[in-house]
């Protein structure tokens, strides 16, 4: 399993189809992306199988747009289908969100979301992130997945999209890896640095609880308390 994620000036999803397949020594059943295009509409394209089967849907119908995430799976909660792939969607479409690991306290979190009225499209742990931050959201997407965040137990590496601050991926961790590459007027995410290692070598490797705000220029990590962290980077001077 495997995520990535890019923002820049190039055709995002050139990047996460790319990085996706570098990513696949990790194992996978089913693969995504999600991108953010005209008018900031987020579109997902999710398939079952092997990489090339959704390279084939994208190749058809290309999803542009400069920022975006992706997703290989390797499904813990929900069979392998093309609803369970990643990413998954808010209700009203202004989130996409990708996750490796396991969300343990999905089950009372769903039955809650579900009391309120959302409808659940998967089996997965994952969707309830999804709903979550469309019932916490108060127009403020950093604060709002601070706080998505406080309710949430179990491992993850997680990335978030939202339809209304565009120019932003958020990703944040525990006990799953997750690596920013840092380059010029774009940077890049992945859970491992062969899905970056042709793109930059300079990264910043995330410990568990932090988070990182990611534009075209800058990437802001915090720690779970919301105080800045000034990362180190870490410089890869070997080849993949
Ligand atoms: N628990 C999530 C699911 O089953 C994520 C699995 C993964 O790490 O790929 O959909």
């Amino acid at each position: 399993c495997g995520i990535v994620g890019y923002i820049g000036f190039n055709q995002a999803s050139d990047f996460l189809l790319d990085g996706m397949a570098k990513l696949e020594y990790r194992g996978y059943d089913s693969a995504g992306i999600a991108v953010i295009g005209p008018e900031n509409a987020i579109k997902i394209q999710k398939k079952v199988g092997r990489l090339a089967n959704l390279e084939a849907i994208v190749k058809a119908d290309p999803n542009e747009g400069t920022v975006g995430i992706g997703h290989t799976r390797w499904a813990t909660h929900g069979r392998p289908s093309d609803m369970n792939a990643h990413p998954h969607a808010s209700e009203d479409g202004k989130f996409a969100v990708v996750h490796n690991g396991i969300i343990e306290n999905y089950m009372p979190l769903k039955e809650e979301l579900i009391e309120k009225g959302y409808h659940f499209k998967s089996e997965t742990d994952t969707e309830v992130v999804a709903h979550l931050l469309e019932d916490m959201y108060d127009g403020d997407f950093v604060g709002t997945v601070r706080r998505m965040l406080a309710r949430v137990d179990g491992a993850y590496a997680l990335e978030i999209i939202c339809a209304d601050e565009p120019d932003k991926i958020i990703c944040t961790k525990k006990e799953n890896p997750l690596v920013i590459g840092l380059g010029k007027g774009e940077n890049f995410v992945a859970s491992d640095i062969p899905a970056i290692i042709n793109y930059t070598r300079d990264t910043y490797i995330l410990s568990d609880g932090e988070m990182a705000i990611v534009t075209r220029d800058t990437v802001s990590v915090f720690d779970r308390e919301g105080n800045p962290v000034d990362k180190e980077v870490f410089h890869v001077n070997w080849n993949a």
